[in-house]
């Protein structure tokens, strides 16, 4: 591909050495005096010309990983699609690629599928041939430790300028090598705050069906990405804008399509907007949460319809579980302490309502009961349970154990005997009155 380069020199950009990671910097210095090019090129790069902190550092260079490994003692040698070297530096990781080719030469070095996906790549070039193989114009961006200045072939400096996110060539041939091109759109456009170029996003609706054939492992990880991030609730509307969200969660966005009053829609936005929330306090953020508020009325319905068809509660719970569950991995592989962590929260639900006796004690005592009541306030917050319910176990947690024995003492008849029967609470809301 024909290009014209453009150095912006140290002045001309805000990127200063005092930003960058020490130990990026080693690797970029030790790299330099072994006489290899090297930069600092991604999402660092963008982040820095933003004035952000980037979450890790990738260096680029024409060493290659063998080569790369000799330099640095505590580095190894890691993937098969892409072959990189990770230098480690206690719990820090500098990513170090060496420069794609853009030929594929007579060795098996670069596999392409039959539908276009890029399989393996391992040809090594030059730099001016690894920008090509990068995603967006922004992400194409080199910061070289010779000269401090920035490399840019693909006009990403004014495109970064503008806050475009614009996909290097043509995007349904970019898009059909690696589908995941299109989550890493939404996911940059919403977390820089930037507009996608139009080309960039019209083939991506068309497309999204494409996501079907990338390995379950992979979407997960991307899909933690997506939802982790701090920008949740924003990533998901425009998922489900370009029919993205219909490809990662077909059960529940068929829900979320029948919705009733903003209802099953406004249970997730809030369970994003939480999580956002926490995110940006600094609070520990765990997938399961996340992902049982996802597919949490997809598992009602199909437990719904077990118990119109006679199961009892718990079994129809149970088996729904088992279904959605087991659909949803071949989508996004979740690891098994994931899948029992959203068991937990979600048949902790229907036991929120036994509150006699000495059920809620037990109860107290699961692991997972402060989720499993986050996940009930939720609900009861969006409609989907009883206010009254979630303020009982409020005050139950608070309690002494004077109150909490009264509070937990079976109810009296109108001659001032014991029922005989457990009391059972009675929500009223429309989500329980359905069960
Ligand atoms: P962040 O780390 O903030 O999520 P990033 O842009 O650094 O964003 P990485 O996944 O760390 O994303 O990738 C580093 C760089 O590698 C990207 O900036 C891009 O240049 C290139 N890259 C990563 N994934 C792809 C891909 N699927 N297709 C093309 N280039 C990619
Ligand atoms: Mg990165």
């Amino acid at each position: 591909m024909a290009s014209t380069v453009r150095i912006y020199p140290r002045a001309e950009h805000c990127i200063s050495r005092s930003q960058i990671s020490e130990n990026a910097l080693k690797v970029l210095v030790r790299l330099k005096k072994a006489d290899f090019e090297a930069y600092l090129v991604g999402g660092c790069v963008r982040d820095l010309l933003l004035g952000r902190e980037p979450k890790d550092f990738d260096v680029a260079t024409n060493a290659s990983p063998e080569q790369v490994k000799q330099i640095f003692r505590n580095c190894r040698i890691i993937g098969r699609r892409f072959r990189l070297a990770h230098v480690f530096f206690g719990r820090e990781i500098i990513e170090v690629a060496t420069f794609r080719g853009s030929e594929a030469d007579e060795s098996d070095q670069q596999v392409v599928h039959e539908d276009g996906r890029l399989l393996r790549d391992n040809v090594f070039g030059t730099l001016e041939e690894d920008v090509w193989r990068r995603d967006f114009t922004v992400n194409a961006l080199y910061y070289n430790i010779r000269d401090f200045s920035v490399v840019d072939y693909t006009g990403g400096m004014q495109d970064h300028a503008a806050g475009v996110l614009r996909l290097i060539g043509d995007p349904q041939v970019r898009y059909r090598e690696d589908p995941v091109r299109m989550l890493r759109a939404v996911r940059f456009a919403v977390k820089l705050g930037f507009t996608l170029h139009l080309d960039t996003e019209k083939p991506i609706h068309d497309q999204a069906e494409l996501l079907k054939s990338i390995p379950a492992a992979r979407l997960y990880d991307e899909m933690l990405k997506l939802f982790l991030s701090g920008y949740g609730l924003q990533t998901f509307e425009l998922l489900r804008h370009f029919g993205l969200f219909a490809i990662l969660f077909p059960t529940a966005d068929r829900c979320l399509e029948t919705q009733d009053h903003d209802f099953p829609r406004l249970f997730l936005v809030r369970a994003l907007e939480n999580s956002d929330k926490r995110f940006a306090e600094g609070k520990s953020l765990t997938p399961y949460f996340l992902l049982a508020a996802v597919l949490w009325e997809p598992l009602r319905m199909v437990a719904q319809k077990r118990i119109r068809q006679g199961e009892n509660e718990t079994l129809a719970y149970q088996n729904a579980a088992n279904e959605v569950l087991s659909a949803q991995i071949k989508i996004t592989a979740m690891p098994r302490h994931i899948t029992q962590a959203m068991r937990d929260v979600w048949f902790l639900q229907n036991k929120f309502t036994r509150t006699v006796g000495s059920r809620p004690y037990r109860l107290l005592e699961q692991a997972k009961f402060r989720a499993a009541y986050d996940f009930l306030q939720l609900r009861a917050e969006t409609g989907g349970a009883d206010p009254e319910l979630v303020g009982w176990w409020t005050r139950f947690q608070e309690a002494d154990d004077d109150l909490r024995q009264k509070m937990t003492a079976p109810p009296k008849d109108s001659a001032g005997k014991p029922r005989r029967k457990t009391g059972r609470y009675h929500p009223r809301s429309r989500q329980a009155s359905q069960e």
